[in-house]
């Protein structure tokens, strides 16, 4: 039997038609037998404000109405409203009282179990909207098999617990129901909820594809698959049939926003393609992930990541010296940051960080360019963004330099990484040009 996890995201689930569309892809293949969905679209932002204790109690209730009005909207479309209402009225209760107890106590363990409840009413709703079309849809709390570790906001799943839990728990349903269960959630040994971090449904859903040796995993999402760059950017942006592992994981990882970027870790590690499709035009097609493919274009995409920090450390003490990297970057790792791009010269060190606003990951504080100051000269600069060419073989083919910088002549470009990745070309620029010279490449390199 062929077994397939398919991930719905929050504008796919985002009200009835909606899953009534996503539950007809269901129905029409029979492979599917695990369903992951996010939160209906907007419901997560509203726990995060909900989360971040900033409210007065009459704008959380407020809040808390507007979750409200998104469930019922579903449950006014079911047969069994009142059973479907009891059942989220049950959620709803417990997430008035988690944001109660949080203007006296608040930990990010109380916030992830508020941000928790999106995915817990959407999947509920979503198993009813599969037995209401005569798909046989069951529940499941994947609490019961995401073990994570205690990092509230950012929680590490614990891989060989998940797979042991889901042999036990989901193998032997696999071929008798259709699996509704919750991305982006897990339980730690506490028995504590946990939340892998935004947009980790994704992720949640490539980490079940393996636990269960799924064959494939689908993304459903609201475009018809990867796109050559963003068609928002470049008009004649395309959608992209089919990609290399080694190309999406770059396109990932360097400002595609489609993908959450851990997702393709466990299909590569396990060779699971996976397909992203648009629940709104499944006839459309998509694109597919392989690890290999037939066609291997030089230029394949095109990437904008904004809101880059570049920070460059200078030391007279590195010429010659050893150790020094190995410094700069224990001070890092101790706030967990990431590092995204180096490029060295004999005495200074260039680095990017990505630094979105809101976002919940380490950045760049005075904490950490003060520990940094120790030991050589800090410089960081900020309102940068990221250009990354995706293709094959960029480091073996000829003329790939001269191909890109001749086409963007007066690009003020602050710094190039080539060399480590045969997918992947990238450089900073000023934030305010980044769009125009993404255009200009997109134009010039995939006519
Ligand atoms: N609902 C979560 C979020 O919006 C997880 C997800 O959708 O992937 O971040
Ligand atoms: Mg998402």
């Amino acid at each position: 039997m062929m077994l397939t996890v398919a991930k719905f995201g929050g504008t796919s689930v985002a009200d009835f038609d909606a899953m009534v569309r996503c539950a007809n892809i269901i129905i029409n293949r029979s492979d599917i037998r695990v369903v992951v969905v996010s939160a209906s679209a907007g419901v997560t932002n509203h726990l995060v404000t909900l989360s971040q204790q900033l409210l007065s109690g009459i704008e959380q209730q407020q809040i808390i109405q507007q979750i409200s009005d998104i469930q019922y909207a579903i449950i006014n479309q079911l047969h069994e409203k009142q059973e479907a209402g009891n059942e989220i009225e049950e959620i709803l209760a417990h997430l008035t009282e988690l944001v109660g107890q949080q203007n006296t106590l608040q930990t990010a363990k109380t916030a992830d179990a508020i941000l928790s409840c999106g995915e817990q009413m959407s999947s509920r709703l979503f198993a009813r909207v599969l037995r209401q079309r005569n798909c046989a849809g069951a529940y499941f709390d994947v609490r019961d098999v995401m073990a994570t570790n205690s990092l509230h906001g950012k929680a590490v799943v614990d891989t060989d617990a998940l797979q042991i839990n889901s042999q036990t728990l989901l193998g032997p349903q696999l071929q008798d129901v259709v699996t509704v269960t919750q991305g982006f959630i897990g339980r730690d040994g506490l028995g504590n909820t946990t939340t892998l971090g935004r947009g980790g449904s994704d992720y949640s859903a490539a980490l079940l594809a393996e636990a269960i040796n799924a064959d494939d995993l689908q993304i459903w999402t609201d475009v018809v698959g990867i796109f050559t760059t963003d068609p928002r950017i470049a008009k004649r942006a395309h959608a992209i049939g089919e990609i290399s592992f080694g190309e999406a994981a770059e396109m990932a990882t360097f400002g595609a926003k489609i993908l959450h970027p851990a997702t393709l870790i466990p299909a590569i590690r396990s060779s699971i393609p996976v397909f992203v499709g648009s629940s709104r035009e499944p006839e459309a097609g998509g694109t597919r992930i392989m690890e290999t493919v037939a066609s291997k274009p030089t230029y394949r995409s095109i990437a904008l990541r904004r809101q880059q920090t570049l920070v460059t450390v200078k030391s007279p003490a590195m010429l010659h010296a050893s150790g020094f990297l190995a410094k700069v970057f224990a001070i890092l790792a101790s706030h967990e940051l990431s590092v995204d791009l180096i490029t060295t010269s004999e005495i200074s060190v260039a680095l990017t960080f990505d630094n979105p606003q809101g976002s919940t990951q380490a950045v760049i504080t005075e904490k950490v360019v003060e520990e940094l100051e120790q030991l050589c000269d800090v410089q960081v600069e900020n309102n940068l963004s990221l250009v990354a060419v995706i293709g094959n073989e960029l480091l073996r083919s000829r003329g790939v330099g001269s191909r890109v910088f001749d086409t963007i002549p007066d690009a003020n470009v602050r710094m190039i990484c080539h060399g480590a990745s045969d997918n992947n070309l990238c450089f900073l620029v000023p934030e305010g040009e980044g769009e125009q010279i993404v255009q200009t490449l997109h134009d010039t390199l995939f006519v």
